[in-house]
This record gives C-alpha cells, structure tokens and sequence, in this order.
C-alpha cells in the first residue's frame, strides 16, 4: 500500500467512523427522548411532566399563578324607592342591551298589581330584589312589631307579585339606618337578610331636585350625577341610585357604557358579596357597603 493509499484509507475509515458516531448520537437522544415517558409508570410520568415544565419555564418565565384568571373587576348597581311605572323599564332595556344585572330595593307601598311587569321582568333579567321597607321607614326609631310588619310585608308582597314566590334575602334600610338590634330582631323572628348599603351615593335625587327647580339644565343633572359616581365608584363598589327619579335612565346609559369599556362587570349585591357560599350566621351581623369595606353592626 503506496502512501496516497493509505491516507486515502485513513480518510474513509474516519468518515465512516464520523458519520456512525452522529448517527449514533442522533439515535440516543431519539430513544432517550421518546422510550422515557412511554415506558414508565403514571406516577413516573406525572414526574416527569413537571420536570419537563419547569424546564420550559426557562424559556416561557411566566409563573403558574400568572397563568390564572384574574377576578372579574364587579360593580353592583343597586336602586331603591321603585318600582316605577315611568322609570323602571328604561333601566331595564339598558341593563339588557349591555347584558347587565342590579339590585333593587322596592318599597312594599309600591308593589301594586300595575307594577308586576316591572318586577317580573327584573327577575327574569337576572336582577336582585331587595327589601327597602313597606312605607319607607327608619328602622331603628320603629317598635319591634312594626319592624317585623315593615319587612314582612314586603317580603310577602315581592313573592306575591312576582309569579314565582321569590324569596328576598338582602335588605336596604331606607336612610341607612340600621344598627345590630334590627339585624337581632330579623333573626330572632327567622328572617334570614342581609343589610347593604352602599359607597357610592350618586345624590341623583338631588341633582333631579335642582333641575326640577330650574337651577341646572337637565344634561347638568345628568352630567352631575354621573360624574359623583365616578368620583366614588371602583372595584367592588355598591352603587346608590333611585329608579323613580327622571334623570336615573340617562345617568344608567352613561355608566354602562364608561364601566363597560373599562372591563367591569355588572353583578347583583348578592353575587358581589357571595352571599349564596356564606355560612356565616355573624354575616347577618354586617352591613355590606361595598366588597372592600364590610363591617359589624352596632
Ligand atoms: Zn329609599
């Protein structure tokens, strides 16, 4: 074998050599890759798995927490004094064009035979109905018995009135007057409610008063209204208005379409506060003003 030969050898044998050292390689990493998981046992594999996650973590630095949905950002809107025969179904068509629920406190002199409509469709809607008291009363300067008969009566004609038997569980005590003796007296007689108030007062009363007085123009009183809430409202907030004023409907459009945008949603005092999953009895003892800021009764 002449030189050039040999080298010419040495040459194909390194190739050869070279060539089965990769696919060698190429093969290894296949079968290591691919018999692992397959031959293993569930358990093995859950291990490997969360090996193989916090491997891809490296390059994807988003932690798992991260990877949960965030809580809705929520506003209750909530109108008392109703229902209305001029007012109640504005406020409807707009919580339904913006797929919206609310609460409503009704007044038990309110609830004639002329207002089902109003109250059956809030329902079906999705909306709350609340207690706001038969004559509208102060319920820590009223007797025991006439406590009961403000709620009682309410409560009975609400289930009346609705078709349905609905049962109210949340309360709104006309002024915001309430203290833990009220709450006492409700659950010593088996009325099972809880009391809300709220954060934001839109003082759309108000506002309707002066444009009634020709002090402001009436897109002032609506503006005016709007703009209180705004100050006020945030995540979690309780939202006072009344839905026998005239300006309300216009204020409501302005609302959902500002908090809309911003990603909020629209839920009853109920949903806000849970009030399905609560197993409390102390809850009963709190009065609920917005989902930041609950306090005891005194
Ligand atoms: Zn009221």
């Amino acid at each position: 074998m002449n030189q050039h030969s040999r080298t010419t050898a040495i040459l194909v044998i390194s190739v050869i050599l070279c060539s089965a050292l990769i696919i060698g390689s190429i093969w290894g990493l296949y079968f290591f890759d691919h018999a692992i998981p397959n031959d293993t046992s569930s358990t093995e594999q859950s291990e490997s798995s969360s090996y193989t996650d916090s491997e891809e973590q490296t390059t994807a630095p988003l932690p798992p927490e991260n990877t949960k949905p965030k809580p809705k950002k929520m506003i209750a809107l909530t109108f008392d004094d109703g229902p209305s025969g001029a007012y109640t179904h504005k406020i409807l068509d707009l919580l339904e064009q913006y797929q919206a629920k609310a609460t409503f406190f009704v007044c038990g002199y309110q609830l004639k035979e002329s207002k089902k409509d109003e109250l059956q469709r809030a329902i079906s809607l999705g909306c709350e109905i609340g207690n706001h008291s038969e004559t509208h009363a102060y319920l820590t300067k009223i007797s025991e018995e006439e406590l009961l008969k403000e709620i009682r009566n309410t409560n009975e004609k609400i289930a009346q009135l609705s078709g349905t038997d609905y049962h109210c569980t949340v309360y709104r005590p006309p002024y915001g007057s309430v203290n833990r003796k009220v709450a006492e007296t409700l659950i010593q007689n088996e009325i099972y409610m809880y009391p809300i108030l709220w954060n934001s007062d839109s003082r759309d009363w108000e506002y309707r008063r002066d444009y009634d007085n020709g002090k402001i123009t009436r897109n002032e009183a609506i503006t005016g209204t709007f703009e209180t809430v705004v100050r006020e409202a945030s995540e979690g907030s309780v939202i006072l208005m009344h839905d026998i004023q005239s300006i309300t409907p216009d204020v409501v459009a302005l609302i959902l379409e500002k908090y809309t945008a911003e990603g909020y949603t629209f839920v009853t005092v109920s949903e806000l506060f849970g009030f399905e999953e609560m197993q409390d009895e102390e809850a009963y003892f709190k009065y609920y003003n917005s989902a930041n800021s609950i306090s005891s009764l005194r």
